[in-house]
């Protein structure tokens, strides 16, 4: 089968991807192939929930500029489609003096990155927003909220079968070969041929772009995120989103409460190697590297994994009246994140490219939140390719 574009996953980019192309190349023939039997079963489907204000992320970085366009125009897709969404509020608290020159750092950058509404609260104003939170101090962002990113990739989904686009579950991508002035894909339901593809694949993000001839540097990594969901009669004690103070260094933003769209209240995730190709995290030489440097942080995320206690004590810290009885165990994600062979976390999102082919390599939080102005991003570096 012959095509114009050809999207590999259908998770939230994938899909924002092949409806950003259908939207401006109306006509032109776009397939997504998705190897599960229903979109959105990794990441899209089992994170957060946040819909990110920006504050975190270096100023200049794509996460920085994207994560800002891309809540508001989140918020404005959601409005027009009839998906709910809140903007439910965060609070970064600082929980004693020693947290409050990052905190400081968080603030600048968020001024830097134009989030809007960020205020300095003290101890007595963060509990204005949040009666239960403890702190001596935090940052209130009002636009951060939550949403279904699943419900948002289902919305994408029929915006792209609206439009004359293709979409084939269990179609696993297997092979990436070249014919003619084509590409060709061989995956488990038959063979395509794109003039380009488009390959939003996730957690096998590195392993297709390998197998398309790009370099092996870096490699996903997959960490499993576990959340805690809060019982219902407790789940009062939290109105929006609450989270720590941050480590700098890490991509991560640390074990935090969450309420989501649907009114549960969760805490986590946490964040551990993945079982899943454990075999394949350990042949990088990065993930070793990456384990010397961060081995500390590791077994305090192990004592959070094997301990409820453990990990309830840490919301604790921020909410006194919390107890481990308060939690039960609620579902996981698997982060995609990209190790580089030294060792290095990939911070900023990363697109890589190969003959008539894109990869998205490095596509953590807050992808999901920038999904649209990210597809707008990959469809201009693809479209030359289709021309
Ligand atoms: C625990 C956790 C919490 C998070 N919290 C937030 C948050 O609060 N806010 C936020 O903005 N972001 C959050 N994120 C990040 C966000 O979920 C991801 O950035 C986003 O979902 C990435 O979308 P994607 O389409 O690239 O990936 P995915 O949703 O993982 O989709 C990739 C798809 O590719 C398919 N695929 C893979 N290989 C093949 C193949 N060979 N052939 C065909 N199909 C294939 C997979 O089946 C999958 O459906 C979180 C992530 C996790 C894991």
């Amino acid at each position: 089968m012959e095509v114009d574009l050809a999207v590999v996953g259908g998770g939230i980019l994938g899909l924002a991807t092949a409806r950003e192309l259908l939207a401006r190349r109306p006509g032109a023939s776009v397939v997504v192939l998705e190897r599960e039997a229903e979109l959105a079963r990794h990441q899209t489907g089992h994170n957060s929930g946040v819909i990110h204000a920006g504050i975190y992320y270096a100023p200049g970085s794509l996460k920085a500029r994207l994560c800002v366009e891309g809540a508001r125009e989140l918020y404005e897709y959601c409005d027009e489609h009839d998906i709910p969404c809140r903007r439910s509020g965060k609070l970064i608290v600082a929980r004693d003096e020693s947290e409050l020159g990052r905190l400081h750092e968080l603030e600048r950058r968020g001024r830097a990155n134009e989030v809007p509404g960020l205020r300095r609260l003290d101890a007595s104003g963060l509990r204005e927003i949040e009666p239960n939170a403890r702190g001596v101090a935090a940052l209130h962002s009002p636009g951060t909220g939550v949403v279904d990113f699943a419900a948002v990739a289902r919305s994408f989904a029929a915006d792209v079968e609206a439009a004359g686009g293709q979409i084939h579950l269990r179609s696993e991508v297997r092979e990436i070969g070249q014919i003619a002035n084509r590409l060709r894909l061989a995956h488990s339901g038959g063979e395509l041929r794109p003039r380009f593809a488009v390959f939003c694949a996730g957690a096998w993000a590195d392993q297709l772009a390998l197998r398309a001839g790009a370099d092996p540097d870096p490699r996903i990594v997959p960490f499993r995120g576990a959340y805690l969901r809060l019982r219902t009669e407790r789940s009062e004690l939290v109105r929006g989103l609450i989270y720590p103070v941050p480590n700098p260094a890490l991509p991560f933003l640390g074990v935090h409460l969450s309420r989501h769209i649907d009114g549960n209240v969760s805490l986590g995730p946490s964040a551990l190697l993945a079982p899943t190709r454990l075999r394949h995290s350990l042949a990088w030489p990065g993930t070793w590297r990456m384990a010397r440097r961060w081995w500390r942080t590791g077994a305090t995320e192990l004592a959070h994994a094997v301990s409820r206690r453990r990990f309830a004590r840490e919301a604790a810290g921020y909410v006194p009246a919390l107890e481990p009885g308060d939690f039960v165990p609620w579902y996981a994600g698997v982060r995609a994140q990209a190790v580089a062979r030294d060792g290095r976390l990939v911070d900023d999102f990363l697109i890589s490219e190969t003959v008539r082919a894109l990869h998205v390599r490095n596509a953590p939080s807050p992808a999901a939140t920038s999904c649209l102005p990210l597809a707008r991003l990959i469809v201009d570096r693809a479209e030359p390719g289709l021309d």
